[in-house]
């Protein structure tokens, strides 16, 4: 494997010994040392006398996280644990997933982001620069461990809070945790990026606190070959590398993936991680109403890399089923900010082309869901309330079952709330969310609307790809994991409306996944890693456990 991932963190290593132990977050237990570790290791009263176990650990710090104020607060705290104690933090995040992903992922994460110059305390990561041409290989050395992910951003859509420059890099870091909490990547293989070409936020650029490059962003040429270097140079100094696009604006997003996606190991979860979540969900909803993919007729609000990469994804879909590519694709519509993408409309951006159809043109929702009469809506506009009561009773007025969902976070974004889902179509919306949405009882009887988070999809492709040591990330893999999570659903979930399983199984969901991408790769020869005939039980042999 490209870096063997060892179950549990050995303290007893030779090379650090006493406070400089402590010091190694990847090393350090804290209180949890035992008698025997003290004495040998160094460490003789250096704590107070009582041994801690892990749990105890845990009990502590959740009891004084409660006692602080806000978020901001929890995620201070919650980084400053990571930054001491890699695995007591990871065993309070996957002990309590629920509670921990909003606040070390979205939305929590999207003020940390913002607040980066105030909080920062100890670096994580590598920062580079267009000062550093020439360099990035040597720079990528002076990390201290074999990396086998990487996520890099350059900060200039940061969820959808835009251009943060250097801020960014709260989301790689926090993606990488996720990989760690809900796949068991191991932290020590887990390298966050922020290429950081300057900033086209004004305010960032007179901010005192603002630690990133003071300039304009670069474009252009200069800009590709500042990637460029990173990607071999990442490439040369991790070889086999998975890595994840995050957090691009639209104009490199896509050409980045297009660019690399056939040479490297390499994907965009908010393009390709996205496409499988929403594809998952729609598969439990059809599990429901008994029909096909190919059958379906998808309008998407928004037309940014959520809508484009769940068209894909779904035109695939459809293609596997049968549909030709031209089929396919004219099964799936979108509405921009200016009404429906078709053909005859000028200045579209390249990315909708393939999704601009023949007709003529429409303005509003409305309006277009009348003209095409879809079976399932998509919101990923990230502009609140926009499936009004209107929207959402002519989609029931035209499906005994329609698909309802609502992905734009936080939660002041969604499209409309899960309540408004429900009441709508009087119970009948097959219904997902990008927001986190509270039980709803109708009528007596009580949905549970479930996030179609990414974080069942993307730790699981990234431990497959790092199992497997694939070549390249595809197409089939992401309609794999599709299909994975979809069957991961169980009946009793899909009885109270869930299209996704719950949240605390997504460690066995990312080790199917990681499953099914292996086979996948080796089944199509990318596959650099000799593999096992169970590649499930080599999952979950290669997950990072946090306990001691
Ligand atoms: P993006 O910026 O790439 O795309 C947004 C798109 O919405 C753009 O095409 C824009 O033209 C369009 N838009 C803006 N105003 C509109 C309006 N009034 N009517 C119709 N369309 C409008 O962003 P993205 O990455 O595609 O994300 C979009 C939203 O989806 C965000 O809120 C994001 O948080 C959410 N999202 C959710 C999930 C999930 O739930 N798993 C995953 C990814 C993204």
């Amino acid at each position: 494997m490209n870096a063997p991932i060892k179950k549990n963190l050995e303290p007893r290593n030779p090379s650090r010994r006493g406070v400089d132990l402590l010091h190694d977050p990847l090393l350090n237990k804290g209180s949890a040392f035992t008698a025997e570790e003290r004495e040998a290791l160094g460490l003789r009263g250096l704590f107070p006398p009582h041994i801690s176990t892990q749990e105890e650990q845990v009990a502590r710090f959740m009891r004084s996280l409660q006692r602080l104020p806000d978020s901001l607060e929890k995620y201070i705290a919650l980084n400053a644990l990571h930054d001491r104690n890699e695995a007591l933090f990871f065993r309070v995040i996957v002990d309590h997933i629920d509670e921990m992903q909003p606040i070390i992922y979205t939305p929590g994460v999207g003020l940390a982001c913002q607040k980066f110059g105030m909080i920062f305390q100890r670096p994580r990561g590598i920062f580079i620069t267009p000062n550093d041409r020439g360099h990035i290989a040597s720079m990528l050395r002076n990390w201290p461990h074999r990396a086998g992910l990487i996520v890099v951003t350059d900060g200039e859509r940061i969820l959808g809070l835009g251009d943060l420059g250097a801020n960014g890099m709260g989301i790689p870091v926090g993606k990488l945790a996720l990989y760690s909490a809900c796949a068991g990547v191991h932290p020590a293989q887990c390298l966050p990026v922020m290429i950081d070409t300057g900033t086209d936020n004004g305010e960032l650029l007179v901010d005192p606190f603002y630690m990133g490059l003071r300039q304009r962003r670069l474009r252009g040429q200069a800009y590709d070959d500042l990637v460029e270097e990173f990607m071999v140079a990442a490439e040369e100094v991790f070889p086999g590398v998975v890595i994840q696009f995050e957090d691009f604006a639209n104009q490199n997003a896509f050409r980045l993936l297009e660019k690399y996606r056939g040479r490297a190991c390499v994907f965009n979860d908010d393009i390709q991680g996205t496409a499988a979540v929403a594809l998952a969900g729609m598969f439990s909803a059809l599990r429901i109403t008994g029909q096909s993919i190919a059958e379906q007729r998808v309008l998407f609000l928004g037309a940014g890399e959520a809508a484009t990469g769940i068209a894909d994804l779904v035109t695939t879909a459809m293609m596997a089923q049968g549909l030709d590519q031209k089929a396919a694709r004219n099964r799936n519509w979108l509405v921009d900010s200016r009404g429906l993408v078709v053909k005859a409309r000028k200045d579209l951006a390249h990315h909708k082309l393939a999704y601009a159809h023949e007709h003529k043109e429409v303005v509003g929702l409305l309006d277009a869901i009348r003209a095409l009469k879809p079976t399932a809506i998509i919101g990923v506009s990230a502009v609140g309330g926009t499936f009004t009561k209107e929207v959402l009773e002519e989609m029931a007025k035209l499906n005994e079952r329609p698909i309802v969902f609502a992905l734009s976070n936080p939660t002041s974004q969604a499209e409309c709330t899960a309540e408004e889902a429900y009441r709508y179509t009087a119970g009948r919306a097959l219904f997902a969310c990008g927001s986190p949405f509270d039980p709803v009882t109708l009528n007596g009887k009580t949905f549970v609307p479930r996030q179609g988070n990414n974080s069942y999809i993307f730790p699981g492709i990234g431990l497959g790809a790092i199992m497997s040591r694939s070549r390249t990330i595809t197409d089939e893999m992401f309609m794999g994991s599709a299909h994975t999570l979809a069957s991961l659903t169980t009946e009793s979930d899909l009885a109270q409306g869930s299209l996704y399983p719950s949240l605390s199984r997504v460690r066995e969901v990312s080790a199917h996944i990681a499953a099914g991408l292996a086979k996948t790769a080796h089944k199509h020869g990318l596959a650099q890693e000799k593999l096992p005939e169970d590649l499930l039980a080599q999952a979950h042999a290669s997950m990072y456990d946090p306990r001691y």
